[in-house]
């Protein structure tokens, strides 16, 4: 049976061959095309500011794929793509990466287990995933929340705008 899922996609280091950021996502979504998945929609692909200790700059896209793949098929070839564009898992979390795919939904709702959890734990606090998400995605519901992709963007967006100070 076809699942739908949707894909955060992240690049903050440049590839040999493919080129900087923008340019490994594109070549992620060609990649995961290659390993079967139906890319039904692909965001265009943003540049965003870095989050933790590196400093480099993001480029962020989603996409929303179907295959019959359940969420651990999915997620190791996910890591199979990400180990092919050169990915070494250094242990430190949010450091420079090649590529970085995450599962953000799964239209069967949550799942949890040790090595994957559906909904991300924090696509709801990051504009990266979820612009591009909106783009893909709007009218997708959370299931914890109930709230759709468009909801949590235009919530999320207004929460950092009132943080942040007024120009002068
Ligand atoms: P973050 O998850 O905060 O975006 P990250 O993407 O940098 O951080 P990774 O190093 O890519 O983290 O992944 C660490 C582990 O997270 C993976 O080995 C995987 O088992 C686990 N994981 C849990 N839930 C998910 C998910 N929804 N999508 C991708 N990986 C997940
Ligand atoms: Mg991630
Ligand atoms: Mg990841």
């Amino acid at each position: 049976m076809q699942q739908r899922y949707l894909i955060a996609l992240g690049s903050n280091v440049r590839h040999p061959r493919h080129g900087p950021p923008p340019a490994v996502l594109r070549a992620a979504l060609a990649a995961m095309a290659a390993e079967g998945l139906e890319i039904e929609a692909a965001s265009p692909v943003i540049a965003s500011v870095p989050l933790g200790p590196s400093r480099r700059r993001y480029a962020n896209a989603a996409a929303r794929v179907a295959t019959p793949l359940t969420p651990p098929a999915l997620l190791a070839l996910l890591q199979q793509i990400e180990a092919s564009f050169g990915r070494v898992r250094r242990g430190s979390r949010w450091g420079a990466r090649t590529l970085d795919l995450d599962v953000v939904l799964w239209s069967g709702g949550p799942w949890r287990s040790r090595t994957l959890t559906v909904p991300h734990p924090a696509f709801r606090e990051r504009l990266f995933v979820l612009g591009p998400a909106r783009a893909v995605a709007p009218r997708w519901r959370d299931p914890h929340t109930g709230c759709t992709i468009r909801h949590l963007h235009a919530q999320l967006t207004r929460r950092l705008t009132r943080r942040a100070p007024t120009p002068r």
